[in-house]
């Protein structure tokens, strides 16, 4: 008799930085053996083409027509939630009847926790994907326990101050300011990103050697195994993840360029800027007088086409200097050797992607995880300059400083000293690659 397919449905929750660690978790987990059925919302839908190798369910989420601004997220996550349910169930039902085959387990992002639901009323175990750094979830405590000391709102004054037991963070790098009460919507969403129900483990898209204290300080609160087997980006077969057609061109614009002498520009794939902040971007980049790569997403302005309102002379200025893309190949601009620094808004898949190249960084941290990944970059790891209030001489300094200053050189050693860090701990024995190992044993014995 065939041996039985072992399947694993992993779920995630359908937005750029937590669709692609997904995709590459099931890439990994189907190299080394499982099938793969990607469960996903219509919403944002996969290429589906992309991956003959995994199955796909289509979750019925009721999103049509919905505003999906970053502004409403939360009612959003919560219609999800509600809609995508008994499609979920169904579609479980239906591969749990399939012949020949063991349903293992399901691994989801847990901003679906319809999922934990249903796998839970039918007897699967559940695994947990964090896409974010422990540091990031860890920072979340200290804001619960402002809250329930009913220190918030907490005085301006005390923004700077060190958050006690959380070095290296400040009052102003915890995921919302604490200077403003937190409506109780998005304390209950916090609460619930924050619990992992009943899953059964949880797997970490980060590298023990960058988050060692904030893990083992989670994993008091969360008593599971913990699998810490990033950055999934490299530990994963390469493949195609992004939901933006990527404009390739950039790639022989930087083919032309002198090594390390590009600073690429992006801010992801949801900040949001105003028309005064992405001016003075401009100005700033040009008067840098460096080669520079931006990526100015048509979304990045609130409500206009953010490359209609770049400063008129601005392609004149820039000429023959700069090249603006809507949208760019991120992972194989940053392994390109015309790339010397990165202007990001610190997302943590930019940060691991910028951190395995050995590309240092400018800090623009937007939200959430952003402000901690940047205090990380700037205050622990030393590979980030801090861009402080964001006005045209700090656009200008900071590129400077970054790209011809010692202490921009500084930073690069730093920074190509954490890539062989990591490259260790995915290599033969190193912790990424062992808890990789612990993970599929973990696997198999559910
Ligand atoms: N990205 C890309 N092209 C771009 C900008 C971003 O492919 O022009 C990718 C980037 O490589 C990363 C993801 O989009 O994997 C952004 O995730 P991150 O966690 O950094 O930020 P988010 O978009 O979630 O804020």
């Amino acid at each position: 008799m065939a041996p039985l397919k072992r399947r694993v449905v992993l779920v995630p929750y359908p937005f750029q930085g937590h669709l692609t660690p997904m995709l590459q978790l099931a890439a990994l987990l189907h190299r080394r053996g499982f099938s793969i059925t990607v469960a996903h919302t219509r919403f944002n839908s996969p290429t589906t083409s992309n991956y003959p190798q995994f199955a796909f369910a289509a979750l019925s989420d009721g999103l049509e027509g919905r505003d999906m601004s970053f502004y409403n997220a939360l009612n959003v996550i919560s219609e999800m939630n509600a809609n995508c349910q008994a499609s979920f169930r169904e579609h479980l039902l239906h591969v749990l009847e399939e012949e020949g085959e063991e349903l293992v387990c399901v691994i989801y992002d847990n901003i679906m926790k319809f999922v934990d639901v249903v796998a839970d009323s039918l007897n699967l175990p559940t695994i947990v994907l964090r896409t974010t750094a422990a540091a990031f979830m860890h920072s979340h405590l200290a804001l619960f326990d402002l809250a329930a000391h009913k220190r918030i709102p907490l005085p301006e004054c005390e923004l700077e101050l060190p958050v006690p037991n959380l070095h290296p963070l400040r009052y102003n790098d915890l995921p919302l300011h604490p200077t403003r009460e937190i409506p109780e919507s998005v304390q209950e969403f916090l609460e619930s990103y924050m619990n992992i129900r009943s899953s059964a483990a949880v797997i970490w898209n980060t590298v023990e050697a960058l988050d060692e204290w904030p893990l083992q300080q989670l994993q008091r609160q969360w008593p599971v195994p913990f699998f810490t087997i990033g950055p999934l980006h490299k530990m994963a077969p390469p493949l195609p993840t992004s939901l933006i057609e990527e404009d390739t061109m950039c790639l022989s614009w930087l083919d032309k360029r002198a090594p390390g002498s590009v600073i690429y520009v992006s801010l992801g794939s949801m900040a949001i800027i105003d028309e005064d902040e992405l001016c003075e971007m401009a100005r700033g980049l040009a008067r840098s007088e460096q080669p520079f790569l931006w990526v100015v997403r048509t979304s990045l302005l609130n409500g206009s086409d953010a490359i209609a309102s770049l400063p008129g002379d601005f392609g004149d200025v820039v000429r023959g200097r700069g090249l603006v893309v809507e949208w760019a190949p991120q992972r194989k601009v940053l392994e390109h050797p015309a790339v010397g620094g990165f202007f990001t808004h610190c997302g943590w898949n930019s940060t691991l992607e910028s951190l395995c190249e050995g590309v240092p960084m400018i800090c623009r941290p937007c939200f959430a995880d952003q402000l901690v990944n940047a205090r990380y970059l700037t205050h622990v790891w030393g590979v980030g300059v801090e861009l402080g209030s964001v006005v045209e001489k700090g656009v200008e300094e900071a590129v400077r400083m970054l790209m011809k200053s010692d202490c921009g050189r500084e930073m690069r050693e730093r920074a190509a000293g954490m890539k062989l860090e990591i490259e260790r701990c995915m290599g033969r024995g190193g912790s990424s690659s062992e808890s990789l190992d612990h993970l599929l044993e973990f696997v198999d014995s559910l």
